[in-house]
């Protein structure tokens, strides 16, 4: 197309004051990538024509461009979305959401040099999870505490710091799959401890373990089978059990807790998981948890029990490849203050698995009248969330939730306006039941509401067909 040709050479274009000011800002390198993008995309614009063809040709317009690409190129790829699908601790949506206090203290750090591994009173180099650990050892009882980057982590440490070589004796009800391939067995093959299946699916007794133990068995293994349950014709070894083993045989007790409760899930549900501190006291030698499942913290893999142990473990030589980073650290500990001294309150996972459901009603009700006024089909009905992230895979926590359909007529479908939801600008996530899309406000916080409120403003008025 002939108006192709008037569009000036780029080295011209550079030249120009707006340009060279955008150079003195973001330096020549960003600048000049855009700028040659920028064009690409307006020819590209152009060639396509309809609006295309009335783009003016003049610097103003090559600079909206670039600009354009800068923000692109600048924005981060990790959006922020609202979680409306009443699952709290979201694997793919990052899991827990840190506190305030827990995002300072991360962001903090992260600005500033900080006694990372440096005790303070004798200027010696201490332990970077020290205080993490003192924190955890008031929390939970544990003699000694130790952190890694995740509880996945902390599995294959603690098998590789205390069972390398010798027999790991676990229940076959236990051989857990926790999704993204984490699997036990695999991970116990690569620690370098051999697995010793004891029992079957659904019956392990005592006696099955205690038969299983020889001259070079190295541990005894409970993991909590967070993502499932076997219910029925079932039998499981309690851990004060295989602690009174442990204590009789000498060889140490190893609890993979997972998501690891510091609160008692029955403030939120009928049915009771194992806190840390319940599992220790039941004579556990060595538990490990998530830090971002129940305890509503960073990612994080925490491992505590006895000192002997819990050394064992820190001074393998894993350990370094493991370890987290200071800003993890950071708000680790501060979440673990807040379970401290405040029992949890404004920890956002405790936050939104306790939340009432009276006041989850109240605003579905008031969202349900705003799309009503918009034009969609809405509904207010009871619903379950769920605490996720392969915690409490039984528990349904009763809640309300905005059942929405578009306008009759218009075409889309519950899939559509799911769709519709998640692209452009403020993606918001939801699921679809029986061709409705389900909004369920337990995980919507109160100032994301206008967010979703905009989102279907938008979709009322068709911006999909102009985009
Ligand atoms: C979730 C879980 C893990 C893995 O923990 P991450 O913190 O996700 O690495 C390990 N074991 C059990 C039993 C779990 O539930």
């Amino acid at each position: 197309m002939d108006r192709l040709r008037n569009i000036p050479k780029l080295d011209l274009i550079l030249k120009d004051d707006r340009f060279q000011a955008l150079i003195q800002k973001y330096g020549e390198k960003l600048v000049k990538l855009c700028t040659r993008e920028g064009l690409d995309s307006m020819r590209a614009a152009i060639l396509a024509g309809g609006e295309g063809e009335n783009i003016n040709i003049d610097l103003d317009t090559i600079c909206c461009f670039t600009k354009r690409c800068m923000d692109d190129k600048s924005r981060s790829s990790l959006v922020n979305v609202v979680n409306a699908t009443g699952v709290v601790i979201h694997t793919n949506l990052g899991r827990s959401l840190l506190s305030e206090k827990a995002a300072e203290a991360a962001s903090r750090v992260a600005r500033n040099y900080v006694s990372l591994e440096f005790d303070m009173e004798t200027g010696d180099r201490g332990h970077r999870d020290e205080a993490a650990a003192s924190v955890i050892r008031e929390l939970t009882g544990a003699e000694d505490a130790a952190v890694v980057n995740n509880n996945a982590a902390a599995v294959l440490l603690v098998l590789a710091a205390l069972s390398k070589d010798k027999d790991a004796v676990v229940s076959r009800g236990e051989l857990v799959e926790i999704g993204g391939s984490f699997r036990i067995p695999d991970v116990m093959e690569l620690s370098g401890a051999k697995l010793k299946e004891v029992g079957t699916t659904n019956r392990t007794r005592l006696s099955d373990y205690e038969k299983a133990i020889s001259d070079n068995t190295g541990l005894l293994l409970k993991v909590h089978t967070s993502n499932y349950r076997i219910v029925g014709f079932n039998e499981e070894t309690a851990i004060s059990d295989l602690a009174e083993l442990s204590g009789r045989t000498g060889i140490p007790l190893y609890v993979d807790l997972g998501s690891g409760s510091l609160m008692d899930t029955r403030d939120f549900s009928d049915e009771h998981e194992e806190t840390v501190q319940e599992a220790l006291k039941s004579g556990a030698g060595i538990v490990s948890f998530s830090g971002d499942k129940l305890l509503g913290g960073p990612q994080a893999g925490i491992i505590a029990g006895r000192r002997d142990l819990v050394d064992k473990v820190r001074n393998h030589p894993l350990m370094r490849a493991l370890r987290p980073d200071k800003m993890t650290l950071a708000a680790l500990e501060a979440t673990l203050k807040s379970w401290l001294h405040e029992g949890g309150d404004h920890i956002p996972v405790r936050e939104m698995l306790v939340k009432d459901k009276a006041v989850i009603r109240e605003e579905c009700i008031r969202l349900c009248d705003r799309l009503l006024s918009m034009g969609f089909e809405a509904i207010v009905r009871e619903v379950s969330s769920a605490s996720g992230g392969g915690t409490l895979p039984t528990v349904d926590i009763p809640s309300y939730g905005v059942h929405v359909r578009a306008k009759e007529g218009s075409g889309l479908s519950a899939d559509d306006l799911k769709t519709l939801l998640r692209l452009g600008e403020d993606p918001v996530i939801a699921r679809v039941a029986r061709d409705e899309v389900v909004l369920d406000l337990r995980t919507v916080r109160e100032w994301e509401m206008e967010i979703l409120e905009s989102k279907f403003a938008l979709i009322a008025n068709g911006w999909w067909k102009y985009a």
